[in-house]
């Protein structure tokens, strides 16, 4: 063989082995995940920046030119923000394909406000009950997207179907790592113990613990100031000593109902890329103030 065949084929052999796929994904839990199975063998970017909020961001239009250079869009049904959004990013690069990883996921609705008579108005508005889209909260659910992730890459990258199955294995045990952690941090809490969040990211979360999420914010909006009255009140009773906001919101009304209750106010993200630490730090802020 010539010398010029042999530095030709070693050229592609290179760009085979060590050809990336390019990755987009629309919140930074999910970069996590997939690197976590997909290791050097992707390249993944986030579309929604931490501190903006997913709900109504709209891509930069230098996100815009990543997206061209994009083998798959991998999508987690954030509808608000991938229905609109989607098909735009699509229209730069008619060869991404577009995969969900959220396929078979559980389905719960965002939990209705409490009504008394003053607030039925109300009624109307939140007649169209939203699904909770906030699956990366829990670790059940996060075992089932990274099953999907692996059922993607490997139908997209046969050749190292066993790199990414022995991840996915490492990835299985540092979810019930997290499962086991957030257990034990919250086997002194009661049952149906209720926490108070500004933006209901942690229905999931709520879910699995045998907790009760209330939301300060409903469908994206602050309160009113007779909702927030009635919150207030609602509060007391159920005796509620920690607020829990995000920086990707206002904590305006959070602060003025912890002011009424002389209860903290923490912070915690659900669009943290360390996820599994982020989860257990939850654990712990609900343990301290719940019981
Ligand atoms: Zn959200």
């Amino acid at each position: 063989m010539k010398l010029k065949n042999i530095i030709i084929l070693v050229l592609l052999f290179n760009i085979t082995l060590f050809a990336k796929l390019n990755i987009i994904v629309t919140v930074a839990p999910q970069k996590s995940f997939v690197e976590k199975i997909g290791g050097k063998f992707v390249n993944v970017d986030v579309i929604v920046p931490i501190g903006a909020d997913p709900h109504s961001y709209e891509p930069t239009p230098l996100q815009m030119v990543a997206v061209t250079k994009a083998n798959i869009y991998m999508k987690i049904e954030l509808e608000e923000f991938e229905k609109p959004w989607l098909p735009k990013l699509s229209a730069q690069n008619r060869d991404m394909k577009i995969e969900s990883i959220a396929k078979n996921r559980t389905h719960i609705n965002f939990e209705q406000e409490k009504e008394d008579e003053e607030h039925t108005e109300h009624k109307d508005e939140h007649h169209h009950s939203a699904e909770d889209p906030h699956i990366w909260t829990s670790p059940k659910e996060v075992k089932n997207i990274a099953k999907n992730i692996l059922d993607i890459l490997i139908n997209y990258d046969k050749k190292n179907e066993n790199i990414y199955k022995s991840n996915y294995e490492n990835f299985l045990k540092e979810i019930e790592y997290t499962d086991k952690k957030i257990r034990e941090t919250l086997k002194d809490t009661p049952k149906n113990t209720k926490i108070m969040v500004f933006h209901p990211a942690f229905g999931y979360f709520a879910r699995d613990y045998d907790l009760m999420q209330i939301a300060i914010e409903f469908e994206g909006k602050e309160p009113k100031p007779k909702m927030l009255a009635y919150m207030i009140r609602e509060a007391k009773k159920d005796g509620i000593k920690t607020i829990i906001t995000e920086p990707e919101f206002s904590d305006k009304s959070a602060k003025v109902i912890a002011n009424e209750l002389k209860a903290k106010v923490e912070a915690i993200s659900p669009l943290a890329p360390n996820w599994s630490e982020n989860l257990i730090d939850l654990a712990k802020i609900i343990a301290s103030s719940y019981h």
